[in-house]
């Protein structure tokens, strides 16, 4: 796919406060630092479409980005960051989830996923939460740039069998490095592809 236009549109503090229109919507969400904003303005091709969250008590909301005028790209706020004191984990929590399970519109949800790390928790949770709720996922593998061919392959299938244990049919899974625009193609493809049905 080629992306012609690429907006900002809206931040929504809650589903209910979103854009009413009922375009497709695809949902990108993963741990703090993961590398969402770098990956959403690679895929945009905007360097400064979602901003980076290195800016400390960002305030944490849904952000809509309105694609060739066709379909939205929503940047969900990060979780498991590490600082954020409980009240404002739950409300997190209820905004994601909220968005998650009440959006008609939404597609499919991209869960990003740092290539360097062992199988966290929090995302296999997130994961699992997801399947029991029936939402489409597929994974982002990110920084693949940061390990050596091999080493992405190895710790890529690391992941696919902890992955095994819980699922028999594995998500769809994307490989991917902002910094040398790897995977871009394959992503937006993979939109595009559900686009026309
Ligand atoms: P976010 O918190 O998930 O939005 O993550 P950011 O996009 O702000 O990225 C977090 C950090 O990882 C920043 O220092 C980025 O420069 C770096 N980063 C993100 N993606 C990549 C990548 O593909 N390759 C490399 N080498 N660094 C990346």
């Amino acid at each position: 796919m080629e992306i012609k236009k690429a907006e900002f549109t809206l931040s929504a503090p809650m589903e209910s406060m979103c854009p009413k229109d009922t375009k497709p919507e695809y949902a990108f969400i993963g741990r703090s630092n993961v590398g969402k904003s770098s990956l959403i303005n690679m895929l945009t091709g905007k360097k400064n479409l979602a901003k980076t969250s290195a800016t400390p008590g960002k305030t944490l909301l849904i952000n809509h980005f309105i694609i060739n005028n066709e379909w939205y790209l929503v940047d969900l706020p990060g979780y498991g960051f590490a600082k954020r004191s409980k009240k404002e984990v739950q409300k997190l929590e209820q905004m994601i989830n909220g968005y998650i399970l009440q959006r008609e519109q939404l597609v499919n949800v991209f869960l990003l996923i740092d290539i360097r790390l062992e199988a966290q928790k929090i995302d296999l949770e997130f994961m699992e939460w997801m399947g029991t709720s029936s939402v489409p996922f597929a994974i982002i593998f990110t920084k693949a740039d940061k390990l050596s061919a091999s080493k992405v392959l190895q710790n890529l299938n690391a992941y696919k069998k902890v992955l095994s244990e819980t699922w028999e049919e594995l998500p769809p899974i994307f490989v991917t490095s902002s910094e040398k625009k790897q995977g871009r193609d394959e992503v937006l493809d993979y939109i595009e592809q559900i686009n026309k049905g």
